[in-house]
């Protein structure tokens, strides 16, 4: 799922969580069952699984595809995987699979962290990711920091389901967006991830040195409301998560 979508598909459930009438849980369960519609077509439409694809397939008079599934469902996929035809899974994953875990995602209205960033009197709220706002100010992305921290979350059940793939031999990749490392608590093994964003679990000193520090080292300044600086050079030691220019 890509961030954009984990995203609005978080928005969405939140701003029924926020309606709090009667017809919530109705609105909930008709959210889930358009979710799972949204997600059927998209895997009949580039899986190439379903009638809708045959149809248009005929028109266009190209081959048609192998179908794969029984059926376009989790339920189909399931029974894809177990019945070991496919060896080498690729996950991608974004925030949606975090926010379960009480992590805030970036654009959710009213609870995504672009919304709770006014205590930080930031020029806008995306600076608090910015590489040059950083160097000048580091204290509100540590203070937000702190606030994030990485073991202050537990993993999701989706998180455990990456761990159980690989488990079983099945995963080739989990490719993530999130910062949180909730993958690795999970216990994904590091050389089956690509963390595209960078992660809080690495960490090296900005300044001349270059140096790297552990999480443990930066913790424990973040958690004395300290800006973590390199002992040997005065630099900033920043956690290794993408900021952006
Ligand atoms: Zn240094």
């Amino acid at each position: 799922m890509s961030e954009a979508e984990g995203d609005s598909k978080a928005s969405e459930s939140e701003s029924a969580a926020a309606t709090g009438d009667s017809s919530t849980q109705e609105k909930g369960a008709g959210e889930e069952a358009e979710q799972m519609e949204y997600f059927r077509r998209l895997f009949a439409r580039t899986l190439g699984l379903s009638q809708e694809r045959e149809a248009a397939e005929a028109e266009e008079e190209t081959p048609r595809p192998q179908q794969l599934l029984d059926e376009v469902t989790v339920e189909g996929i399931a029974k894809y995987i177990r019945d070991g035809k496919c060896r080498n899974i690729i996950v991608l994953t974004g925030a949606g699979i975090s926010t379960s875990a009480g992590i805030p995602d970036f654009r959710s209205p009213g609870t995504g962290l672009y919304d709770n960033l006014q205590k930080y009197n930031l020029p806008s709220p995306q600076a608090i990711f910015e590489i040059g706002f950083f160097k000048e100010n580091p204290e509100p992305f540590f203070a937000l920091a702190k606030e994030l921290y990485p073991g202050k979350f537990k993993p999701t059940w989706c998180h455990y389901f990456i761990k159980l793939l690989s488990l079983k031999g099945l995963l080739l990749r989990n490719f993530t967006q999130n910062i949180d490392t909730l993958e690795r608590v999970a216990g994904v093994p590091a050389g089956a991830m690509v963390e595209a964003h960078g992660t809080f679990y690495t960490a090296h000193c900005l300044g001349e040195c270059r140096k790297e520090y552990t999480q443990e080292w930066v913790k424990e300044k973040v958690f004395n409301d300290e800006v973590p600086r390199c002992p040997e050079c005065d630099g900033v030691v920043k956690p290794g998560m993408n900021l952006v220019n």
